[in-house]
Parts: structure tokens; C-alpha cells; sequence
């Protein structure tokens, strides 16, 4: 975590009783010491890891775990996007994933609801982080990092191989394999597996 030298802003204390006989002396001196500077200490978050998490998988979050190691603030935005239909809400899939990086002090969860460009402009990230899972990934992914290079050209797309234990985890099947009421465990951490069986058994 870094101080942002425009947000530390030293506070004294002053002291304005002067009325009691015997307190003034120890008041006059408390006045020539000020209390310690506080500091107020904004996050500046190095890399952002969007994703629809719709919802989170083991393989989305092995990617928060290695870029979280790597990076010392990592945002991790949840999409919304009102054209796309979701299984979970928005607030579901953040609160899913506020849940699996609660131990991770240095991830924090957001939702956006527009570009993510606008998302990196507003918190001043240059770093944007998408998993690949193989060559159909890196394609499309690639063509996303050009587009929003163009849109906003200070912005870095790093791309992280995925671990092989999850090459083929992707949030789309695990939701048809959950709504056959297929066994996910190994796919989702077991809170997502919670998840999806309330959504798919109408609960
Ligand atoms: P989006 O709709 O933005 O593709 P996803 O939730 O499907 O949202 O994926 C978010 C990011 O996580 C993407 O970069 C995707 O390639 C990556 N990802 C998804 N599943 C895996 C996985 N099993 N291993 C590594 N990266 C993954």
C-alpha cells in the first residue's frame, strides 16, 4: 500500500481551556507538543481483473491469486452489463467473490457497469489482467486488449496462461453442468457450488 502524498495531511490538536487553576501549565505544555501527524491513506490499486464471474470459478480465482502475489493492490471488477443475460446478479457474483478473497488483504471487489477503460481512467490503473485459456481465448482476447488500447492508450494488457488443473473451466459450462444437476466441486469453490444448486433447484 502506498501514501498518496496529496492525502497525508497532518492534524494538531488545540487545546483552548485555559479556566482551571493547576491544569493550565500541563495545558500549555501539551500545546508545545502536538499529537502525532495523522495520516489519511488513499488505496492505489496497481491492476484490474475484470470478468463477467458469472459465476467465479477455481480458474478465476488461481488468476486472483498469482496477479495478487505479483501486484501489491488488485481490483477485481465484476461486469455488469444490462444487454448480457447473467445467472447471478451483480451483487451475487461480488459478494461470491468478496468471499473467496477475504484472506487476500490486498484484493478489493468492485462492480462497473460500463467500459472498463472508464473503470481504469477513474482509479488511474494502467494494468489490465485477462487469463487465457488456449489459442481461442488469445484471439479474442487480443482483439479486446487493441480495442481498448485505442480507447484508452495508456493502458497495458497482461495476459496470464492459465494453471493446466483448470484449462478447461469456463463459467458457461459449469452452469449447464449444474443445471443438469452435474457434480461442480472441483470446478467451483464450495460456495458456488451452494450457489448453483439454490439457483437450479428453484430454492
Ligand atoms: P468475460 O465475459 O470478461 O470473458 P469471464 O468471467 O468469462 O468474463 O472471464 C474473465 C477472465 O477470466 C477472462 O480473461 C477469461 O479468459 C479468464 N478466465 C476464465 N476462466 C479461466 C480459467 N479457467 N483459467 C484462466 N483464466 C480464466
Amino acid at each position: 500500500m502506498r501514501l498518496h502524498p496529496c492525502t497525508a495531511i497532518p492534524l494538531h490538536r488545540v487545546y483552548t481551556d485555559y479556566c482551571i487553576p493547576g491544569s493550565a501549565v500541563n495545558q500549555y505544555l501539551a500545546l508545545l507538543t502536538p499529537s502525532p501527524p495523522c495520516f489519511i491513506v488513499e488505496r492505489m490499486f496497481e491492476a484490474a481483473f475484470p470478468g463477467s464471474f458469472d459465476p467465479p470459478t477455481l480458474g478465476h480465482l488461481n488468476i486472483i491469486e498469482r496477479a495478487s502475489s505479483i501486484f501489491d493492490e488488485l481490483a477485481v471488477v465484476v461486469a455488469e452489463n444490462r444487454q448480457k443475460n447473467y445467472l447471478f446478479s451483480a451483487q451475487e457474483r461480488l459478494e461470491m467473490l468478496n468471499e473467496m478473497v477475504k484472506s487476500r488483504k490486498n484484493v478489493r471487489c468492485f462492480i462497473w457497469e460500463s467500459l472498463i477503460v472508464d473503470f481504469m481512467k477513474k482509479e488511474n490503473i494502467k494494468l489490465l489482467i485477462r487469463g487465457i485459456r488456449g489459442m481461442d481465448d488469445f484471439s479474442y482476447e487480443f482483439e479486446l486488449s487493441m480495442m481498448n488500447k485505442a480507447l484508452y492508450p495508456h493502458i497495458e494488457t497482461l495476459f496470464m496462461t492459465t494453471d493446466p488443473r483448470y484449462i478447461v473451466l469456463r463459467s458457461s459450462s459449469i452452469k449447464e453442468l449444474a443445471s443438469f444437476h452435474g457434480d461442480v466441486s472441483l470446478m467451483v469453490p464450495p460456495l458456488v457450488v451452494e450457489a448453483l444448486k439454490k439457483k437450479y433447484s428453484g430454492v
